[in-house]
């Protein structure tokens, strides 16, 4: 069998440095790699010819910040806020998370990656209360075949406690392998602010180790100012740390992020429903900081880059409206495009990898992770206009139709290939029969369904008056 394949008259994103877009192109795929692209290409003896006409062919997407875990408990946050999520998970109930539980929400949110095009994901992996969890959490990503980053953590530990652990260095030497592009690793921990700045250590074991920070930073409430200024005045700020949301923060800290190279995972859909600071791609725009996209925990939300590009579209474009209003002004173009948050999107995650030579877009070379988009069935996908405009607001998950990872079909005509999705749903049952059965029914309902506030409807001037219906006039 050949290991070539070909897909044949799309429209083509390549997301290369120019934007090149190519109408009625062809992608040609040998082995791991994207060997042509181009109009008219020869199909390779054996290969896997796909009809890409009436689609958008673009390179797979790229999330800076999930945390997979999570995903075992699907939808149960809807309604919470950043205060329920951190009584929950980091007071209440997060320890009562096994092994079995992590590798359960990791595999089912490995597979929904893939599925929704995502074909690199950082594993935002703060749950690992032991190595056997992170053995877990490894073990999952492992079983699907899609591209991953493991970001070390966990929330039950402070980040000098847990890097400093025999059996935190264990693992790494077993499962981590420098320069495995297919499974990369970072240490994820918060700064507190705290003058001591005890997570100086951890930066420390990063540094030693040759891996990347990724943190929780201008986050309202949690995370601040302080430590920004900490993480730059110890030498720790570097091109390859990712601030996660990075909300709440002042001039001061968006300049040293500036300075210093770094870049925000922007979790626009988390930012606007949990509270940590408005979506802030319109401040990092003003200062030149890099931006990718990601989408944070399915215990509130979806897990595909389509809600991520529309809701950063709209949160920045919104927040361009309501600033120009305060001043009495109309805006009459908007500064970001959908252009930019399909490249946010893809080349923005691989740049704050450092992946940008290998992955992030469709040229020769590069490793072939590859999305078409096609949906003959549906009436919104044609006619293809403005392709970006396409992709970041009228495409969804259900229009990806086929996913290349590494060169290999992982999802074809609307399909996974290779997947055992009933494992993955019989795993999540017993995780979630093992939760509520730990919590209780009452305990179970409640974090489901926080308090609401009380609402008080303002009184209306115009409603003292009564309707007469003799004299059809109104009574005062
Ligand atoms: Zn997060």
């Amino acid at each position: 069998m050949s290991d070539s394949v070909l897909f044949r008259n799309g429209t083509v994103l390549t997301m290369d440095d120019r934007h090149t877009v190519l109408p009625n192109a062809d992608v040609l795929v040998v082995g791991e790699r994207i060997a042509e692209i181009g109009a008219g290409l020869t199909a390779p003896e054996g290969a896997t010819v796909i009809d890409a006409s009436g689609g958008i062919l673009m390179p797979g997407m790229i999330d800076t910040h999930r945390h997979m875990w999570q995903t075992a408990m699907r939808g149960y946050g809807a309604d919470w806020t950043l205060t329920q999520y951190f009584v929950w998970y980091y007071l209440e109930s997060g320890k009562l998370f096994r092994p079995e539980d992590v590798y359960a929400g990791n595999l089912l949110a490995a597979i929904e990656a893939i599925d929704a095009g995502v074909t690199t994901t950082v594993d935002w992996s703060h749950g690992l209360q032991t190595p056997q969890h992170a053995d877990a959490a490894v073990d999952a990503l492992e079983a699907v075949p899609g591209r991953f980053v493991f970001a070390y953590g966990n929330l039950q530990q402070g980040p000098w406690e847990w890097s400093a652990d025999a059996g935190f260095r264990d693992f790494v030497n077993r499962r981590i392998t420098p320069g495995d592009d297919m499974l990369g690793f970072q240490l994820a921990f918060d700064v507190t602010g705290d003058p001591a700045f005890p997570e100086k250590a951890a930066f420390e074991v990063a540094r030693e180790l040759g891996v990347a920070v990724t943190t929780h930073a201008g986050v309202w409430g949690a995370t601040n100012d302080d430590g920004i200024r900490l993480m730059h005045e110890n030498g720790f700020m570097t091109p390859q740390t990712v601030y996660v949301h990075s909300a709440t923060l002042n001039r001061d800290s968006y300049h040293r992020i500036a300075a210093t190279g770094g870049s925000v995972s922007v979790s626009t859909e988390s930012e606007q429903s949990a509270g940590q600071g408005y979506p802030p791609t319109w401040i990092l725009r003003d200062h030149g900081i890099g931006v990718s996209l990601s989408m944070d925990t399915s215990v509130w939300w979806s897990g595909d880059l389509f809600s991520a590009m529309r809701a950063t579209l709209g949160a920045d474009r919104s927040r361009e409206h309501l600033e120009a209003h305060g001043r009495g002004e109309t805006v009459t173009h908007v500064h970001l495009r959908a252009e930019q948050v399909v490249d946010w999107a893809t080349r923005g995650g691989s740049r704050a990898l450092g992946l940008d030579g290998v992955v992030g877009s469709l040229e020769p070379g590069k490793k072939a992770d590859v999305v078409l988009l096609r949906n003959d069935d549906s009436p919104a996908m044609f006619p293809i206009l403005h392709p970006y405009g396409h992709v970041a607001f009228q495409a969804q998950r259900g229009d990806v139709d086929t996913v290349l990872v590494n060169g290999r079909i992982v999802k074809r005509d609307h399909k996974l290939v290779g997947v055992d999705l009933a494992a993955a749903r019989e795993r999540v049952g017993r995780t979630i029969d093992h939760l509520r059965g730990e919590l209780g029914e009452k305990a179970w309902a409640r974090g489901m369904n926080p308090d609401i506030p009380e609402t008080k409807v303002r009184d209306n001037p115009y409603t003292y008056t009564e309707w007469d219906a003799g004299s059809a006039q109104w009574k005062h």
